[in-house]
């Protein structure tokens, strides 16, 4: 049966929806404003900016110092506690600190000392352009004979666990990669890769930022030895917010944080001199954390917790299904082409459409048609489905000017050349 394109059948939809009232929970000022980049930066939630005047005015304002005893020292063992309920992890596995980027750092070289002997490093070219900046910085660090292999995406969309086992073997230290690749949102099969890896000795290392939110995940069900991930994404931690490490509780005391810092000592408030780590999880913490950002992302956690991820993943993936079938009805026919896994199993929660004139049609859609996607290079327009505050209508209207765009001819009048943040 072919879907119904009207929007009435959007709207169905939306009073059918089992997570509506989680959308009020969001500032959302402008309904004219289509937000389809929640899987770059989410939105913010209303129980936020409370939480943010308390920790300003209250805390910093009143407290001063005393606050760090009230309730900021423990911040990144509470809030990682309740980001490893999100992760299918034990609460003593996960901590906030840092940026991911800086995390995979840590645990990649942590990692790498705990292969001895072991010289490559396997990931794919699906990978998050930080994350393999930061394994050539790692690894040139590791030695001359240190290498890494990227495998590619044939299709330019996805990595098979089988294309992946051609690379690993007893020489690799470690695999790591983006748990759903931030272009085409392709995700891996966790257990098959990690198993992959496990057989040829290897350690796992999976970035988890454009799945922590979206999708359930069960990290110690997988075995999965590290993990990192974002909050600013779907967990509507604000712009910057620190992100998260997992270390599985087994390798906790064997992995050493290759950045030694006060924080990550057993008795900071010591002062000593000699460097005594923190047992557990605690030792991959290094100095002082962000920690009004910190304290942020706590609300949008919270709101995950409560709409919980099996219906946000089945919510997720009926508004991605019906973001394709209003593609193959609509704007196939416009020369758009779907750069995104056709089947859910395999997609996160943004769906991406190539067009010669991506670039264009994306500048169009954001200067005239108060419809906020983004653009990854080179021709790419992706639009992020956050579940818990994205609706059916947004998507319905979203296609509708997208259409409008392409009929009317608007996006002509940019210019092809690319410029800023998007
Ligand atoms: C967003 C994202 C990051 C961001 O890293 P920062 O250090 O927070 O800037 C890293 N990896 C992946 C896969 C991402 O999607």
């Amino acid at each position: 049966m072919p879907l119904p394109i009207d929007v009435d059948y959007a709207r169905q939809l939306d009073r059918q929806d089992v997570l509506a009232r989680f959308r009020g929970e969001f500032v959302i000022d402008d309904p004219d404003v289509i937000y389809l980049d929640g899987n770059s930066l989410g939105r913010l939630p209303r129980r936020c900016i409370g939480r943010m005047h308390d920790a300003i005015d209250r805390q910093w304002g009143e407290r001063l110092i005393r606050a760090w005893g009230d309730d900021w020292f423990g911040a990144p063992q509470r809030i990682g506690a309740k980001i490893a309920q999100l992760l299918g992890a034990a609460a003593d596995e996960v901590i906030v600190a840092d940026s991911t980027s800086v995390n995979l750092f840590k645990l990649v070289m942590a990692a790498l000392q705990a292969r001895p002997g072991r010289t490559r490093v396997v990931t794919d070219e699906l990978n998050f352009p930080s994350d393999l900046y930061v394994l050539r910085g790692a690894l040139r660090l590791a030695g001359a004979d240190y290498r890494l292999e990227v495998v590619r995406a044939d299709d330019g969309m996805s990595v098979s666990a089988d294309a992946l086992a051609g690379s690993i073997d007893e020489r690799t230290a470690l695999v790591t990669l983006s748990h759903t690749a931030f272009k085409s949102g392709y995700v891996h099969d966790m257990a098959q890769v990690t198993n992959l890896a496990h057989r040829a000795g290897a350690l796992i290392l999976w970035d988890l930022s454009h799945s922590v939110g979206a999708m359930p995940l069960s990290l110690d069900e997988a075995a999965v030895d590290l993990a990192v991930g974002c909050t600013y994404k779907y967990l509507n931690g604000g712009p910057g917010a620190p992100a998260f490490l997992y270390v599985r509780r087994d390798l906790q005391e064997r992995l050493v944080n290759p950045v030694w810092g006060w924080f990550g000592q057993r008795e900071p408030f010591d002062f000593g001199l000699e460097y005594d780590r923190a047992p557990g999880i605690a030792h991959f913490l290094t100095g002082t954390p962000a920690t009004l950002s910190l304290l942020a992302i706590e609300p949008g956690v919270d709101l995950l917790l409560e709409a919980g991820l099996s219906r946000l993943r089945e919510k997720s993936v009926q508004q991605t299904e019906y973001l394709v079938g209003l593609w193959e009805a609509l704007l196939q026919p416009l020369g758009f082409t779907l750069n995104s896994p056709r089947d859910s199993k395999w997609r996160g929660s943004h769906v991406s459409f190539g067009h010669a004139d991506g670039w264009r049609i994306d500048r169009a859609l954001i200067e005239e048609m108060n419809v906020l996607p983004d653009f990854r290079h080179p021709d790419n327009i992706r639009f992020g489905i956050a579940p818990i505050y994205t609706s059916f209508a947004d998507i319905h209207e979203t296609v509708r000017r997208l259409v409008a765009v392409m009929t009317e001819r608007r996006y002509e009048k940019y210019p092809v050349e690319r410029a800023g943040v998007t």
